[in-house]
């Protein structure tokens, strides 16, 4: 386990003391990137060297690698201050930081690159190989996103997107980890495989009596079905018959227009519910550091994300997510150590 005050920031002065220049940052990256050393990508070889622009020239085959190439920060023009002071209040704060904040506070060109720049955090997020939920698990499907404000105050439509919610359920009670998905439809063609990809074999999955989930049985689970029709003639609120999907898809559904001021549609959304997924899980953790630790490894090791890739349909929706222009590089949030400026300055002028 990464250790608190060595391995990362402890607190918001902590984190400004350690990544006070560009350069700090740079060599966080590469602590991240290689713990044990300097590994060449390009031929395995492990040891070389640190040239003084940042890059590391391999003792091997004498390649050079930027600390960036190849990972989310790959050929980005935003200074590493303000990715690392970006990635700081995704991370510290627990409901994530609008795109608009963001770039009125990192003094960023543009709300497109602002976007972008979550956008990349966000596609980092889902770690591939991860573990599948285990133990009780509800399964439903629901229609989430559709209408949200917009930036300009009024309302930019989107579309409700069917996705697919499974959530652990602790005994005696409380809420475990969650799983969500976009799907296709509400077909066992779609809702199988998401069940197979989210839910360890030998779970007990409850569900409702929809016949797309009959079947699942065969699929190696302990299948519970809950009938609507039942609830009803029993006088039960059929809709309370799942109450942990129930609560987190309320809790994402209030979260989304919180933190995404754009429309949460198809193209949008499935980032939308990584990072919501992403922050559920961590909702008790005490360390936002490890959290920004957690962010910043998983974005040292994923490859580059293109602007393009960070909406699934791009051209679908327009106007708001442009890809961003020239200008929209930040100034470096830099702070070498002043000494204290005002005390060798000449007197002030009177009048
Ligand atoms: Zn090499």
């Amino acid at each position: 386990m990464p250790v608190a005050g060595g391995h990362y920031p402890r607190s918001t002065g902590e984190f400004q003391a350690w990544f006070g220049t560009d350069e700090d940052c740079l060599d966080y990256l590469a602590w991240l990137r290689w713990p044990a050393g300097f590994t060449c990508p390009g031929c395995g070889h492990a040891g070389g060297w640190a040239l003084g622009d940042g890059r590391f020239k391999c003792a091997g085959c004498g390649g050079r690698t930027s600390v960036t190439a190849g990972t989310i920060f790959d050929r980005t023009r935003t200074p590493l201050t303000v990715w690392f002071a970006s990635c700081w209040l995704f991370a510290a704060q627990k409901d994530g930081i609008p795109a608009l904040s963001l770039q009125r506070t990192m003094d960023i060109g543009s709300y497109q690159t602002a976007w972008a720049m979550l956008g990349r955090l966000r596609s980092v997020l889902v770690r591939p190989g991860r573990e599948l939920l285990s133990g009780t698990v509800e399964v439903d499907e629901t229609f989430i996103g559709g209408e949200e404000p917009g930036l300009a105050g009024g309302r930019a439509r989107g579309k409700k997107v069917l996705t697919g919610i499974a959530v652990e359920v602790r005994e005696p009670k409380g809420i475990g980890r969650c799983r969500m998905t976009v799907l296709a439809d509400a077909s066992a063609g779609s809702l199988h495989p998401f069940v197979t990809g989210a839910v360890a074999p030998g779970a007990r999955v409850i569900t409702d009596g929809w016949q797309g989930y009959a079947g699942l049985g065969k699929l190696g689970y302990v299948h519970e079905r809950r009938s609507q029709r039942a609830a009803r003639a029993r006088g039960e609120d059929p809709g309370k018959l799942l109450p942990a999907v129930h609560r987190v898809a309320s809790l994402a559904r209030r979260w989304l227009p919180g933190t995404h001021q754009g429309p949460a549609d198809d193209a949008h959304l499935p980032g939308y519910l990584n990072e919501f997924v992403f922050r559920f899980s961590r909702r008790r953790s005490r360390s936002r550091g490890l959290v920004f630790f957690r962010v910043l490894e998983l974005a040292v090791g994923h490859e580059p994300v293109r602007y393009r890739e960070l909406i699934r349909n791009p051209g679908s929706r327009s106007r708001s997510h442009q890809p961003p222009q020239q200008r929209g590089h930040p100034p470096s949030l830099d702070r070498p150590q002043a000494q204290r400026p005002w005390r060798n300055a000449p007197p002030i002028q009177s009048g």
